[in-house]
């Protein structure tokens, strides 16, 4: 907690900023899609009997570590008794894998180019109907239940959920996590559901437990992170899955009419490929997920068809009797009954390794036994014969990569239309106030010329890989990304992430040289920005600084940690008035931002309103931990406010 002295108010500057990236290194915010909310859903009742929909999403699961899907070594009761009861997908796909592009493809039954988000960070735009939606517009009492950040409400998928619970927990430093143990999250969704009596319902529960860093079971006796890294992983997924079945075991009688839907929203890799976590590759390494479906009219069955995540939304819709909608997917309810669906191509995408490194995006189509991955070095593989994708059929298939080539560009080009151009749209003013300041982002790296595929990078993939899981800290970290930084100088996620770690390390003139190399490199972000900010605001550049944040709230907006900054440093130049506004922001968004309200009582004291000051340094005491320590600080100035 910053002390009341001026000597130390850009210090709490710095604290505030730092407060910020735990959040800060898990978004890539490019560009906001369209918020405009579409028309809602015509009300229609559900018919039929069931009345309670759960959907458990278990991030970063793959299909074959589920005991139902054939892993020897799984401890998975509660997801293999729902799939002995009902509809076990066994070749489910997701539409992108990584988190947010993928969920929301499970809610609106769209691709990513249809539902806006094409990577963690990128907003669901507002108009295509969610599945919490059209059931919250039937009555239904709609409850989201959320374990890590990349699923946060400003990233839209809260839309038509009557409660969204997002709120990530702060560590013994006070900062924000990024994840959630699920335990808590069972909990939250257990209370909720016992607070609308017998209202229909749709629980969405999101369990964060196997994505990395990947934690050992105590209870296994390997503590810490001795065990190799696929050991722990099937510790967390145990984990996950005892969730499963506590939340299972306390919805009690809901629970045997109603359409139960766990899903994995992409996989992981262990090396296949030469791949680590997910993310850059397009193989099934990280597509292939579980999908099971239990409940009325999924009686006991393993359908081999190939289905997507898109499905999810029209298969329930179709379970409930509710009309269709406009969808990619189609609903699976014909397999459920042994039947067969029509032919289809099934889509997935990620465009990580273009707004995260500047490679290119890779698309991929899978028809039939085919499946074709777009990329400046295309693949086609037989995976009904070749299920690892080790032999690339390009050469021998030529006219059928040439067909399939088509298709995938049906779906989308290789950039999305707001990186296509050069220019992400900054308004005149701004632009010559950044460029002013000398960093305005020029053109994306690859404006230039053609882009690196990502598999002729896969050695850099796996470094930055183990630098994202979170396995390295302080010096390692720094020699790790200054190396990767040497490999592919225009990689604007290791610039920026070695811009933090510089920061971290007291070395303010190296970082802010990496954070300019960011923002020349790659796509914006709040983040680039947010990391200038700091180190402008650390070095007596408050105009400077407050040009960056101004940016990074345009990319941005809604962001807490940006308001607050905003507001301190109105508060350190003595613009009382505009402190007020920005702090109150952030509270409003976040009110366990502590040092914002720190901020905010002082600033009302300097504008004479003691009352009001004292007031939110005693609601400050009441939000503190028991043990924080920055209590003391905070009792003073109640103290002196009397
Ligand atoms: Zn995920």
């Amino acid at each position: 907690m910053p002390g009341v002295t001026r000597g130390r108010l850009a210090r709490m500057g710095i604290a505030l900023l730092a407060a910020g990236l735990a959040s800060a290194t898990a978004v890539y915010l490019l560009r906001l899609g369209n918020q405009d909310r579409g028309p809602a859903a015509a009300p229609r009742s559900a018919s039929g009997a069931v009345r309670t929909v759960v959907l458990v999403t278990i991030d970063t699961l793959r299909a074959d570590r589920v005991g139902a899907y054939g892993w020897a070594a799984a401890r998975t009761p509660a997801m293999d008794a729902l799939a002995a009861r009902g509809a076990r997908f066994a070749q489910a796909f997701a539409t992108a894998p990584i988190t947010l592009p993928s969920h929301a493809s499970l809610l609106t039954g769209l691709y990513p180019p249809g539902h806006g988000s094409r990577h963690n960070g990128m907003r669901v735009r507002g108009e295509p109907a969610t599945l919490a939606a059209t059931l919250g517009a039937s009555g239904w009492a709609t409850g989201a239940f959320i374990g890590a950040f990349p699923l946060d409400r400003r990233f839209g998928l809260d839309r038509g959920f009557d409660h969204y619970s997002d709120r990530m927990p702060r560590g013994a430093d006070g900062r924000l996590l990024n994840e959630r143990p699920g335990s808590q999250v069972v909990d939250e969704a257990l209370a909720w559901a016992r607070g609308i009596g017998d209202r229909p319902c749709f629980l969405w529960v999101h369990l964060f437990e196997p994505h990395a860093p990947y934690e050992s079971d105590p209870a296994r006796g390997a503590p810490g992170r001795s065990a190799p890294a696929s050991v722990r992983y099937d510790d967390e997924v145990a984990r996950a899955d005892r969730e499963v079945g506590r939340l299972l075991a306390g919805l009690g009688a809901r629970v045997p009419s109603a359409l139960v839907v766990v899903a994995g929203d992409h996989g992981e890799a262990f090396g296949e490929h030469g791949e680590f976590a997910h993310s850059v590759f397009l193989y099934d390494t990280t597509l292939r997920v579980p999908l099971i479906i239990a409940g009325p009219g999924f009686p006991a069955a393993a359908p081999a068809a190939e289905v997507s995540l898109v499905d999810v939304a029209p298969t329930v819709l179709d379970a409930l009797g509710l009309p269709p909608r406009d969808a990619d997917g189609v609903s699976l309810l014909p397999l459920a009954k042994g039947g067969t669906l029509a032919p289809r191509d099934l889509y997935a995408e990620t465009f990580a390794p273009l707004f995260d490194f500047g490679w290119s995006s890779l698309r991929s189509v899978r028809s039939g036994p085919w499946k074709y991955i777009a990329a400046p070095s295309p693949e086609l593989y037989d995976v009904a014969s070749d299920a690892g994708e080790l032999r690339n059929s390009l050469e021998r298939e030529s006219s059928r990569a040439r067909d399939l080539a088509a298709r995938v560009a049906r779906y989308s080009g290789p950039e999305p239309p707001a990186a296509a151009g050069t220019d992400a749209p900054l308004d005149a003013e701004s632009r010559s106030r950044l460029g002013a300041l000398g960093y305005v982002a020029s053109s994306p790296a690859a404006a230039s010329g053609g882009r690196a595929d990502p598999k002729a990078m896969r050695g850099l993939a796996a470094r930055l890989a183990q630098v994202a899981a979170g396995e390295l800290e302080g010096a390692a970290l720094r020699s790790a990304l200054e190396a990767i930084v040497l490999e592919d100088p225009r990689n604007g996620q290791a610039r920026m992430r070695l811009g933090y770690a510089l920061a971290a390390s007291g070395d303010l003139p190296g970082a802010e040289t990496h954070f300019r190399a960011a923002l020349a490199a790659s796509m914006p972000t709040a983040e680039v920005h947010l990391g200038l900010a700091l180190c402008f605001a650390s070095t007596g550049r408050a105009r400077e600084a407050e040009g960056a944040l101004m940016e990074a709230r345009r990319l941005e907006p809604g962001n807490p940690v940006v308001e607050a900054n905003i507001g301190s440093l109105a508060l350190e130049a003595g613009d009382m008035a505009k402190a007020a506004e920005f702090l109150g922001a952030a509270l409003r968004i976040d009110p366990d931002l502590h040092q914002a309200r720190f901020n905010l009582a002082r600033t009302l004291a300097r504008q004479g309103r003691r009352a009001e000051a004292r007031q939110e340094a005693l609601t400050l005491l009441q939000r503190l931990p028991a043990d924080a320590p920055q209590r003391q600080e905070v009792e003073r100035l109640v103290a002196a406010l009397r």
